[in-house]
């Protein structure tokens, strides 16, 4: 990148900041409205978007006014490899999918475990992580050690992930017998209800959670029990081919590279 679009591409970003201050601290709006934010050349190159939810450390979050995690990483080689600037519509995670269905974003990284509802209204990538969906509770619990005791509980989830759709257990899959299901835009308002007694439990996927252990030390803890299988992948619109092969070739060539496990890497405590 030339010195002079650099600077320009500081300017925009520092331009750019400032706008994402507001939006950052209108605290309870923040993860419903649509805020963008663009990275990179600014000058003369086209723009990819990418449709997230920067509430899932760390595959996407908020380090103040910067957008970070191993998703962010992998979309921004996206946008290289298409020659174009990134930009990112941090929204509910609810909302990430209808981002591609009404044509707003160019593809979603968002932590987004493939499954059939959601095969329904968009393509997946390759898949470029796999985990379970596990149960966290205050670090003194006792009475709660695995899913056979959240019979009768509160349990705090995330909107329209898949921990909200095993809590709801809508098909009666896991008859787990969890007898009130509180839902959350963001995981951290869940885990400060867990932490303050109103909830009793907290279902979130592994590697977040452990992120969340971390922003809470000695408060909370996580159950050895895997709930479910995940994998993680990247949606674009249904039928999209060309944006689908391109995500699927930097993923192949992050992997043979050997940059996947490094992104994954730098994210380990
Ligand atoms: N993997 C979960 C899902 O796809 C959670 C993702 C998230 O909260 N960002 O529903």
């Amino acid at each position: 990148m030339k010195k002079t679009k650099k600077l320009a591409a500081l300017l925009l970003a520092a331009l750019m900041t400032v706008g994402m201050a507001g939006c950052v601290s209108s605290s309870s709006t923040t993860d419903t409205s649509d805020s963008s934010q663009s990275t990179g050349d600014s000058q003369g190159s086209s723009t990819v978007v990418m449709a997230t939810n920067a509430e899932f450390e760390p595959f996407e979050y908020m380090d103040g006014t910067e957008y970070k995690g191993i998703d962010i990483e992998i979309s921004q080689k996206i946008a290289e490899k298409m020659g174009a600037e990134l930009e990112i519509h941090n929204v509910a995670f609810e909302s990430v999918i209808a981002e591609l269905t009404s044509g707003k974003a160019d593809f979603a990284a968002a932590g987004l475990t493939i499954n059939e509802d959601r095969l329904k209204n968009v393509d997946f990538s390759d898949t470029y992580y796999s985990t379970t969906q596990v149960i966290l509770v205050r670090s003194d619990e006792t009475e709660i050690t695995s899913s056979a005791d959240l019979k009768g509980k509160t349990v705090g989830v995330q909107t329209g992930t898949t921990g909200d759709t095993y809590a709801t257990d809508e098909d009666k899959e896991y008859n787990h017998g969890i007898a009130e299901v509180k839902r959350y835009n963001k995981f951290m308002d869940a885990t400060s209800d867990l932490i303050a007694g109103r909830l009793d439990a907290v279902i979130v996927d592994d590697f977040p959670a452990d992120k969340l252990i971390e922003r809470n030390p000695d408060k909370i803890k996580k159950l050895d029990e895997e709930l479910t299988g995940e994998d993680y992948a990247i949606a674009v619109p249904k039928g999209d081919t060309e944006m689908l092969n391109t995500v699927n070739e930097v993923l192949d060539e992050l992997e043979e590279s050997g940059e996947l496990d490094e992104i994954f890497d730098k994210y380990l405590q």
